[in-house]
């Protein structure tokens, strides 16, 4: 069986890709913890690049990074690649949104979700890279419990509830995560 490595050390990550890759026969290792990678790059490709590269290098395996964020319009893009940076906890971050977005109206708070996903290989080789989006808007207050990160926010535009509100299935079937996955599953069952 193919093996690969999770460039990620998330674990709210880790589970929802698991998710969607125990159906298929691919083994999958977690990243060593001395994983610690710079995201130095001012791209969701770029970093994701970076992250898959330098878990490949640990562990001699091809590995699956993901470099994901929220891309909301109003704020010209932000927080984007600096998604888990923009405050110290994901509390915090959904505060600062919240408030950065509060003069604004419904239609104004149009925003997006964005992965960038590469499969890179220990000689630094990109053997497939794509990336998903998924459209919603920020919602006035946080609703529901499940996810992670911005999720309570997030209002997806083709479900009507926010991500937080989605189960497991529901939301990997709508987010940018699981539409990129689902690219790179597709190319894996083919060429890899
Ligand atoms: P990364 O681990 O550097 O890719 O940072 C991703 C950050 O973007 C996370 O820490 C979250 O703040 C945000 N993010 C990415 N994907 C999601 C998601 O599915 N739900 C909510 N927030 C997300």
């Amino acid at each position: 069986m193919k093996k690969i490595v999770l460039a990620t050390s998330n674990a709210k990550k880790i589970i929802e890709m698991e998710n969607i890759l125990k159906n298929y026969s691919i083994n999958v290792d977690k990243v060593p913890d001395t994983f610690n990678p710079d995201e130095t790059g001012t791209t969701f490709e770029e970093n994701a690049y970076i992250k898959a590269y330098e878990a490949a290098k640990l562990t001699n395996l091809p590995s699956l990074a993901d470099d994901s964020g929220l891309v909301v319009d109003a704020l010209d893009g932000k927080p984007g690649i600096y998604s888990s940076r923009y405050e110290s906890t994901d509390e915090k971050r959904i505060n600062r949104i919240l408030n950065e977005l509060s003069e604004y109206k419904n239609n104004e708070r149009t925003a997006r979700f964005v992965c960038a996903m590469a499969l890179v290989k220990p000689d630094g080789e990109t053997l497939f890279s794509c990336k998903g989006i998924c459209e919603g808007i920020i919602t006035a207050t946080r609703s529901g419990s499940g996810g992670f990160g911005y999720d309570p926010i997030f209002h997806v535009t083709d479900k009507n509830k926010t991500m937080a509100e989605l189960t497991l299935e529901e939301k990997n079937l709508v987010s940018h995560r699981g539409k990129a996955l689902k690219q790179m599953l597709e190319w894996m069952k083919n060429n890899f």
